[in-house]
């Protein structure tokens, strides 16, 4: 039996800050339980056999859109400023992505000599699209077809096993299309990685004694075992709570292969992407993130599939509509105290500073109802 005054399932980011919130602020004991067999979620970074920190689920390049949010992780971690330059591999060439200057010049060929000349060169390829609302027509109504077919087209049939058309705006969309020089992945204006890595940033948070944390536990084999004199946060995937109700939702997974290599360096920056016809979208260098020094290095290579741990919800019509069934019942079982929060929980294609400010909001919120 597991019985505290919070009950948390899950143990990635979103469970992390809450547990944290919930055991300093309100000083209320926290549970909680975790499937696998360590915490901080897909953020988990790890030393392998070479020495070399290096991020098992995928590359988390950590930025901020609230300052709230840098402050608040700040408590847990020193930073490194984030290093998050990558690169598209379009006919054996490195073209800058997201696309800038640069990638406009060297795909056509030509010089621009100021953004205006660009913007007139653009409006030339675009394709008029009077309402686009899927993956396709959006970079076809920005870029044109040239610059879809090769930069967007293969690389989203991989990552989603889906044509581009079939899937939201808003999944291209998330790329940043610039008519400027910055070569930087992500907009965002701060940019940082926890100095010691991700899993070290979220062991200090739970440092309470009134944390306790169970893990290799699967929820669903012992949810009726489970008690909570205040709440529930839930951070797994919805349908499944609810035994399929309405659906099954799907959900798209990778699998990493790691191959370490004893070279200072491969490639020339953290990520190289592949939109081409091979079976994996990327290949990551994690160590020009992590700024490790070493004379070896490991490279992931991301292999999209439907099966294994959910990754990525879907952005389609078909799950758009199941979740909003989900939803009505997520709301309903707010009576109950139980809170969804988090990436899976509201099957939404959140990044990592988004879920921990989501997870403040709602601590504040629980704060309010909860404060003895
Ligand atoms: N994308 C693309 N080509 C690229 C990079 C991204 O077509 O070189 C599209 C693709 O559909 C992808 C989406 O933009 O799923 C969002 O990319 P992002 O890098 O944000 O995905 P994440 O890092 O979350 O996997």
């Amino acid at each position: 039996m597991i019985k505290s005054d919070v009950i948390i399932i899950g143990a990635g980011p979103v469970g992390c800050v809450l547990a944290e919130r919930i055991a300093n602020n309100l000083k209320l004991s926290c549970h909680i339980i975790e499937k696998r067999n360590h915490i901080a979620g897909n953020c988990y970074d790890k030393v392998n056999s070479k020495g070399l920190l290096y991020h098992k689920y995928g590359p988390h390049y950590l930025r901020f859109k609230n300052k709230k949010v840098f402050n608040y992780l700040s408590n847990f971690t020193e930073w490194i400023p984030g290093n998050y330059i990558v690169k598209s591999v379009v006919k054996n060439e490195l073209y800058p992505i997201p696309i800038n200057i640069e990638t406009f010049e060297k795909f056509f060929k030509k010089k621009f000599k100021s953004k205006k000349d660009l913007l007139q060169f653009i409006e030339t390829k675009k394709i008029h699209i009077k309402n686009p609302n899927n993956a396709e027509d959006f970079v076809l109504s920005k870029l044109g077809r040239e610059m879809y077919e090769a930069f967007y087209k293969n690389y989203t049939i991989k990552q989603w096993g889906r044509h581009p058309k079939k899937l939201s705006k808003f999944i291209t969309g998330r790329l940043p299309i610039r008519f400027n020089k910055n070569p930087y992945y992500v907009n965002e204006k701060y940019q940082f990685m926890p100095r010691y890595g991700f899993t070290k940033m979220f062991n200090k948070m739970l440092d309470n004694k009134k944390i306790k944390i169970s893990l290799n536990t699967d929820f669903y084999k012992i949810r009726d075992k489970v008690f909570y004199n205040k709440f529930m946060i839930y951070t797994g995937e919805p349908d499944r709570f609810f035994n399929y109700k309405y659906g099954k939702l799907d959900w798209r997974s990778l699998i990493f292969k790691f191959k370490n290599y004893k070279k200072k360096q491969i490639q020339k920056c953290v990520q190289y992407n592949y939109p081409n016809t091979f079976k994996f979208t990327r290949s990551v260098e994690i160590k020009h993130v992590t700024r490790q020094k070493s004379n070896y290095t490991v490279i992931s290579k991301e292999f999209p599939t439907n099966t294994g741990d959910p990754y990525y919800p879907i952005m389609d019509k078909k799950n758009g509509k199941i979740y909003k069934k989900y939803e009505n019942l997520i709301n309903n079982i707010n009576k109950k105290n139980i809170y969804f929060e988090g990436r899976l929980a509201k099957y939404k294609y959140f990044n990592t500073d988004e879920v921990i400010e989501n997870a403040l909001v709602l601590f504040d919120k629980l704060k309010k109802k909860f404060k003895k």
